[in-house]
């Protein structure tokens, strides 16, 4: 029994102001392609999981969750995986209280020591509620502790947390494979997997090329084309995407410096702007 049913859905593609960025007047922000839309970058799986319940992980909750959540029907969740504290990854964590009530339960939040840290500076009133004036409806969470190259096995799937920079920053992101019941990979692994997300990027780091090879599709990092001291460019992302050799790339975190137009115009084959709102897997990629 494995995994069935998957849905790997883009919540966000857009870098940390979103697009359109408030107060400008540029093609790009005064599009009416909605693929120009860029939400800030989030990522959820929905599944099947192999006794046959209902499944969906998040990858990181940026400040537009909620708009996201409410344009997929998001219902539950079954654990989110942080891939780093900035704001534009982690500012709607607040928002997952709802899916506490939905499921009467706790949520699992995966994520490095430091990062951990930072959320509960951060979410003082989630993880110190002892400490608010009054008792009030916040989220439930709890604290996993994740490793580069340690991996977290939920539900049929695996998450492998890989190592990637971010400038200075070290950062993590996630390659997902489904697996058997004793944690294999699957040989044949369901469309899109395996699969790695892979945002916020300027460069990969050595130990992290190996576990990054054998994808189905990389969704990896691409700000823009000018120089950028913690992001990849157009051509940093397509060349790193080249030496990868996944079946297929979708770029996300992109400025408003392209449209979507644009970007598809210039891309090699195999590789794609990713847009709010696509998802990939069960039936839905028909149109790729
Ligand atoms: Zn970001
Ligand atoms: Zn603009
Ligand atoms: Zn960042």
């Amino acid at each position: 029994m494995s995994v069935k049913d998957l849905e790997f859905i883009f919540l966000g593609t857009g870098t940390s102001s979103g697009i359109p960025v408030i107060g400008c007047s540029c093609p790009t922000c005064t599009s009416s392609d909605p693929r120009d839309r860029r939400l800030r970058c989030g990522a959820a799986v929905r599944f099947t999981d192999p006794n046959g319940l209902p499944r969906t992980l998040l990858i990181d909750v940026s400040p537009d969750h909620r708009e996201q959540s409410l344009r997929h029907g998001l219902e539950r969740c079954d654990g989110i995986f942080i891939t780093h504290a900035h704001v534009d990854h982690v500012f709607g964590l607040d928002e997952v209280r709802r899916y506490n009530s939905l499921m009467r339960a706790p949520i699992a939040v995966h994520a490095e020591p430091e990062v951990t840290e930072a959320l509960h500076r951060i979410f003082q009133h989630i993880y110190a509620r002892q400490d608010n004036a009054n008792d009030s409806f916040v989220a439930d969470l709890y604290d996993v502790v994740l490793e580069p190259l340690r991996p977290v096995f939920l539900h049929g799937l695996r998450f492998m947390p890989v190592r990637l920079l971010h400038g200075r920053l070290p950062i993590l992101g996630f390659r997902i494979d489904a697996v058997d019941s004793k944690g294999v990979p699957l040989r044949d692994q369901p469309d899109p997997l395996p699969l790695a997300w892979c945002t916020d990027v300027s460069s990969v780091p050595p130990g992290s090329w190996e576990p990054l090879q054998g994808l189905n599709t990389l969704v990896l990092d691409m700000l823009r084309d000018r120089a950028h001291p913690t992001h990849m460019t157009f051509d940093e992302a397509v060349s790193a995407a080249d030496s990868l050799a996944p079946s297929r790339t979708f770029f996300i975190h992109m400025s408003h410096d392209s449209t979507h137009q644009e970007l598809l115009q210039r891309m090699p084959p195999g590789m794609t702007p990713a847009w709010d709102g696509l998802v990939l897997g069960t039936d839905t990629n028909s149109d790729l």
